[in-house]
C-alpha cells in the first residue's frame, strides 16, 4: 500500500514539476506576446505617502516614482508587458500647461511606436479630469490611452492605487477599448474624459459621469463596455500640439450673488484671451458683471458661459453675454478654450467647437 502511495507521489511530484516547467514556458511565451502598455507617472496620491495607515488627509503627495508603483501591482505581468515613466512629480493642482503639453507630446511619440498598445497616466486626482480631457483633444491614435489615479495614498490600509493601476493597464491592454476617446478608470469604472468628473473631496467612488453615465466596468478584471461617446475626439479634432510650446490664457470667473465685474476687468488686464464664466444655474450671469463681460468681449477676449452645478446645458439666453459652453463643467471648458485659441479667434467657429467636442 506504502509502495503505491509512494509511486503515486512521485507520479505527483513529476507531474507537477513537468507542468512547472510547462507553465514556465507558456507564461515566457505569453510575457513576450502581451500587449506593451507605457505607463507615464505625474505624481498625486497615488504616488503619495502618509505618516501612517489611517493617515488619508494631509499625507505627502507625488512621493513615490514610476518604477515604485510599478513593482506594487506584480500582476500587471499577467496583463501586459508595462514600462514606467516619470513625466513629473508633483500633485495635480500644480499640473501646468507646461507639463500637459510635455505629456500629450510623450503621448503621441509612445503610440506612434508600433509595439505600444495603449498608455496609461497616472494622475493626482483634483485636476486629473482636465489632463483627460485635454488629451481627448490632443492624442493623435485610436490606441485605448487611460487615466487613473488614488483617493487614498500608497501607504493607506486598502490603499486603491494598485488596483486601479491594474485596472487602467488592463483597459490600455484591451483592443476593445480602441476609438473610444480618452478614459478614466477608478473603482471598477471606465469613464470618458468628456463626461467623467470628481464629485466628492474624499471617498473612494468620487468620479461620476452624472448625466451621461460610465461607459463600462470591469468585472474580475475584463473591461465590459456598454456606450460608445458621440462628441468627436483624438483623431477627429484639428488641435496639434506637436507645435505647440504654450497655451493661451484662458481664466475661470465664478459666478455667485452681489458679483462685482473686477474679477473679469483683472482677467483682461493680465492678458487673458479667454474667458469662462462658471455662471450661475444654467448659465446665468449677474447684472453687475454684464458692463465688464462687454468691456472683455469688445476688446476681442472669447468669453464663454457655462454652469457652476456641474452639469447639464446652458441654453441660449439674449440677457446674457458669451458664447455657449454645451454641457461642459467650467474646468473643462477652459481646456477645450485653450485649444480652441491656438486654431482660431473667430467666435462663430469656437461656438461650433464647443458643440462638436
Ligand atoms: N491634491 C492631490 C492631487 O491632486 C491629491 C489628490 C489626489 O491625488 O487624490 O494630486
Amino acid at each position: 500500500m506504502s509502495k503505491y502511495r509512494n509511486l503515486f507521489c512521485s507520479a505527483l511530484v513529476f507531474g507537477f514539476i513537468s507542468s512547472g516547467t510547462a507553465i514556465a514556458q507558456v507564461q515566457n511565451q505569453t510575457q513576450t506576446t502581451l500587449p506593451h502598455v507605457a505607463v507615464l507617472a505625474t505624481g498625486g496620491t497615488i504616488a503619495g505617502t502618509g505618516a501612517s495607515e489611517t493617515q488619508t488627509t494631509g499625507y505627502k503627495s507625488g512621493v513615490l516614482t514610476a518604477d515604485v508603483l510599478l513593482k506594487s501591482v506584480p500582476s500587471l505581468g499577467k496583463v501586459a508587458r508595462v514600462s514606467g515613466e516619470q513625466v513629473s512629480n508633483v500633485g495635480s493642482e500644480n499640473i501646468t500647461n507646461e507639463i500637459l503639453l510635455k505629456l500629450a507630446k510623450r503621448v503621441n511619440t509612445l503610440l506612434a511606436q508600433p509595439d505600444i498598445a495603449g498608455v496609461v497616466i497616472t494622475h493626482g486626482t483634483d485636476t486629473l479630469e482636465e489632463t483627460a480631457y485635454f488629451l481627448n483633444l490632443v492624442v493623435k491614435s485610436d490606441k485605448p490611452v487611460v487615466v487613473t489615479g488614488s483617493m487614498r495614498p500608497s501607504t493607506a490600509i486598502s490603499a486603491d492605487g494598485p488596483s486601479n493601476i491594474l485596472q487602467a493597464v488592463t483597459v490600455a491592454a484591451s483592443p476593445t477599448a480602441r476609438g473610444r476617446g480618452v478614459l478614466i478608470v477608478l473603482n471598477d469604472r471606465i469613464g470618458s474624459a468628456r463626461y467623467t468628473t470628481k464629485t466628492n473631496a474624499n471617498t473612494l467612488d468620487t468620479f461620476k459621469s452624472s448625466d451621461d453615465g460610465f461607459i463600462g466596468t470591469l468585472i474580475d478584471q475584463v473591461p465590459h463596455f456598454e456606450t460608445a461617446v458621440a462628441k468627436l475626439q483624438t483623431t477627429q479634432t484639428p488641435f496639434d500640439v506637436s507645435k505647440l510650446d504654450s497655451l493661451p490664457e484662458v481664466d475661470i470667473v465664478y459666478g455667485h450673488q452681489n458679483d462685482g465685474g473686477y474679477m473679469y476687468d483683472a482677467a483682461v488686464a493680465h492678458g487673458a484671451r479667454g474667458i469662462v464664466v462658471a455662471g450661475v444655474g444654467a448659465g446665468s450671469e449677474s447684472l453687475l458683471t454684464l458692463p465688464s463681460i462687454k468691456k472683455a468681449v469688445d476688446k476681442g477676449v472669447v468669453v464663454v458661459r457655462s454652469s457652476r452645478t456641474g452639469s447639464g446645458y446652458v441654453p441660449e439666453d439674449s440677457a446674457y453675454i458669451g458664447l455657449l459652453g454645451d454641457n461642459l463643467n467650467p474646468q473643462k471648458a477652459r481646456v477645450l478654450l485653450m485649444l480652441a485659441l491656438t486654431v482660431t479667434n473667430d467666435p462663430a467657429r469656437v461656438q461650433e467647437m464647443f458643440q462638436q467636442f
